[in-house]
């Protein structure tokens, strides 16, 4: 009977989108679960000064601790969360613990948070943030909201207006990922973003003496800076790329050279350590 029905779809049957399918809906259903039953976690990665070495503040990363698949990457599950709605509690969580988190190292650290264009634009993201600063007692100043450019493609006055409310509340705003959307530049003249993250892509090219790279990223940090913004070079994996960007006045960095994403625990033993490979 289901065969009767679908049988354009099973002309074209096709066992890996079928098992892509699947994995895709069953992923859905332990997602819903997971939230209740606390198998998300976060794990932070150092932002550090490039010009002291100092640790400035984390962004915050989200992983799930599947019970049979184990560790689950974000990439594997943002997408499922954003096409089930599944991301607004999702994303609530993610603000809230981010922010317990920074508000227990009792440290004046920034804490960076990453917010997908569903919860950007499904419900009413500032005042969720206003309730999580007070529940908290996170200072606004400290929270930062990564965003990639996405968010900011449906250049509506609606959107504006929703930076504007969250501009209102004291959180800085971050660009993410700059580089690899479109019209890149006239978003940052209308949408007023405090930090500007330089893609990896960027950074991966750095360091090995093409002077056209070099140019490229030394162009986005002076855009940046033009404009107002702090800059932090994405994926910095070697000692040459974190000197050729220290060497370019990029104010911050994050990456593997620096450190991993880590948990908790982890991370707070690196606050009181400092990130060995940071001095400058
Ligand atoms: P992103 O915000 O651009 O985060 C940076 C990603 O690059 C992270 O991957 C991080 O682990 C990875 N990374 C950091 N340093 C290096 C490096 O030196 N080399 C390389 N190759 N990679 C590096 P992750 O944790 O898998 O996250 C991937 C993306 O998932 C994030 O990209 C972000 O867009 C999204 N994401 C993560 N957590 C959340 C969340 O809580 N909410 C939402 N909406 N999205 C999230
Ligand atoms: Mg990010
Ligand atoms: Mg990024």
């Amino acid at each position: 009977k289901a065969k009767e029905a679908g049988g354009g779809v099973y002309a074209t049957y096709d066992p890996a989108m079928h098992d892509a399918l699947t994995q895709r809906l069953s992923l859905a259903g332990d997602l819903r679960r997971a939230l209740e039953r606390d198998e998300l976690v976060l794990h932070y990665q150092p932002t550090v000064d490039l010009a002291t070495g100092e640790i400035k503040g984390f962004e915050a990363l989200v992983r799930w601790e599947h019970p049979t698949r184990g560790m689950v990457p974000p990439l594997d599950f943002i997408g499922i969360a954003e096409s089930t709605g599944l991301i607004v509690p999702l994303g609530r969580w993610v603000l809230a613990e981010a922010c317990r988190q920074a508000v227990a190292w009792g440290r004046p650290l920034t804490m960076a948070v990453n917010v997908s264009v569903r919860q950007f634009e499904a419900g009413d993201l500032a005042a969720t943030v206003a309730e999580v600063l007070a529940e908290t007692g996170m200072p606004a100043g400290r929270l930062c909201l990564e965003m990639t450019e996405s968010v900011l493609l449906t250049d509506t006055d609606e959107n504006l207006s929703r930076i504007v409310g969250l501009k209102a509340l004291g959180v800085m705003l971050a660009m993410d990922d700059f580089g690899t959307g479109y019209s890149s530049l006239a978003y940052l003249r209308r949408f007023p973003m405090d930090v500007l993250k330089i893609d990896r892509s960027f950074v991966d090219r750095l360091g090995e003496g093409d002077a056209e790279d070099e140019t490229l990223v030394r162009t986005i940090v002076r855009l940046g800076h033009r404009f107002g913004m702090r800059t932090v070079a994405e994926g910095i994996e070697n000692e040459a790329q974190m000197s050729a960007l220290r060497g370019m006045g990029c104010d911050f960095g994050q990456g593997y050279f620096l450190s991993r994403p880590l948990p908790a625990r982890q991370a707070g033993a690196l606050l009181e350590a400092g990130v060995p490979a940071s001095t400058p």
